[in-house]
């Protein structure tokens, strides 16, 4: 039997005259994403997509990747028939068998956009359903709460049978919501924050601040495996690493102890807002949560905004720590987030952090810089590596 994936689009069938960019990227992003796995059809008609495998194509695969694609509300495993009651009925039966023979009640819908099939949709369900009443004793029809519904759609180029669909990945597609730059550490909050804007459509550009010798190879080899993993939803990307130890080394140097993390935070975001110009991004991304820690109080990321001037996005604000890791976990982060390498803002912290810095202050503290020449210095030294979705 053929099979084919029908995706159903999410939100993007609301957007009216962005209706098109909208399809035209969610067709470019699934054609990439199955490219490795063999020939694929791709074809959007009636906010439907269809994706017929070409010989050889590895099917299964690209149901994988289809679950990781955003702008798709729902996905369906379907069966191609013919485009006769004979087929159509026979397709349900065979088809259908290992779903319908677990289950006790079942109804059938029928969508017919090909309007000169010869019977219509009440007709069509009727039909199909006496079958497989007939084929499965165990069922009976009900109409309001089945356990399966089975549909059958009566398309131009063929017909179409399957049982219930699952969730797709939701979201609009990747692409449509411009280019941000993330700062990434290997944390847990960091790749959610990653994964939920690009699930609003935002292509994104890592951005990850390394401090060797303190900070080794390993740590940042766990940055970039940790984005393949994101990158399985939100496409490829070019991480972008900064030399950080020097800013770090000048600010224990220079500033009071107490200021070093706000400090240390206003310098990152100072570097990555002149990076994210370069690649052409209009925001910057944190996984910062208000309350986590000393320097994600309202003070303390005030303090942090006033260094860059692009709009900065912090998705995770209002979460919990259990709902940040919930999410880790559905995305398949958590288990290479909690390995125990260090990262550039673990390897010199100090002993009581304010909490509630004072802006005059903070930049009384810093003013003992030349932070024109250091960041400067972080952005010449960035270095990019290729990130390919699920490959490190
Ligand atoms: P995470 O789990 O994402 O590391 P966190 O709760 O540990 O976050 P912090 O270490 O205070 O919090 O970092 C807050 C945010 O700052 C991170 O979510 C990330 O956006 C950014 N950040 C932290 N360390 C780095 C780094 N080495 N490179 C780039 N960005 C970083
Ligand atoms: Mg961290």
């Amino acid at each position: 039997m053929k099979e084919v994936i029908l995706l159903k689009l999410g939100e993007m069938v609301l957007k009216g005259l962005n209706r098109n960019t909208f399809e035209n990227a969610l067709i470019k992003n699934i054609r990439r994403r199955l490219a490795p796995l063999g020939e694929f059809e791709v074809r959007m008609a009636q906010s439907t997509v269809t994706i017929t495998p070409g010989e050889g194509a590895d099917f299964e695969g690209a149901v994988e990747r289809v679950r990781k694609i955003f702008g798709v509300i729902t996905f369906s495993r379907a069966c191609v028939t013919e485009k006769n009651m004979d087929a159509v009925r026979a397709a349900a039966v065979e088809y259908l068998r290992p779903q319908l023979s677990r289950v006790s009640t079942f109804k059938v819908e029928t969508k017919r956009a090909d309007k000169k099939f010869p019977l219509n949709s009440p007709q069509i369900s009727a039909e199909v359903g006496a079958c497989l009443l007939a084929a499965f004793p165990n069922l009976t029809v009900n109409v309001h709460e089945p356990d399966v519904t089975v549909r059958v759609e009566i398309r131009d180029f063929g017909a179409y049978v399957h049982g219930e669909p699952e969730q797709g990945a939701g979201g609009i597609p990747v692409g449509t919501g411009g280019k941000a730059a993330i700062l990434i550490s290997g944390g847990i909050d960091s790749p959610v924050a990653a994964w939920m804007m690009a699930k609003r459509g935002v292509e994104l550009t890592p951005i990850h601040f390394a401090s060797p010798p303190y900070t080794s190879e390993r740590a940042e080899k766990k940055v970039a495996q940790l984005l393949a993993r994101v990158a399985e939803y939100a496409g490829r990307m070019y991480m972008i690493t900064v030399p950080f130890a020097r800013v770090q080394e000048e600010i224990l140097d220079k500033c009071p102890e107490d200021y070093f993390t706000i400090l240390m935070r206003r310098f990152m975001m100072r570097v990555s807002e002149r990076i994210a110009q370069i690649e052409g991004c209009a925001a910057l991304i944190t996984g910062e949560s208000l309350g986590q820690v000393a320097s994600q109080t309202l003070q303390a990321i005030a303090a942090t905004d006033d260094a860059a001037s692009m709009p900065v996005f912090r998705p995770l604000i209002g979460m919990d720590k259990s709902e940040i890791v919930a999410v880790s976990r559905k995305i398949d982060t958590f288990d290479l987030s909690i390995l125990p390498y260090e990262d550039c803002c673990t390897v010199f912290t100090p002993r009581h952090p304010r909490t509630r810095p004072e802006l005059d202050e903070v930049r009384k503290a810093e003013s003992a810089l030349d932070v024109e020449a250091l960041v400067n210095a972080c952005v010449e030294g960035r270095r990019v590596t290729k990130i390919v979705p699920g490959e490190v």
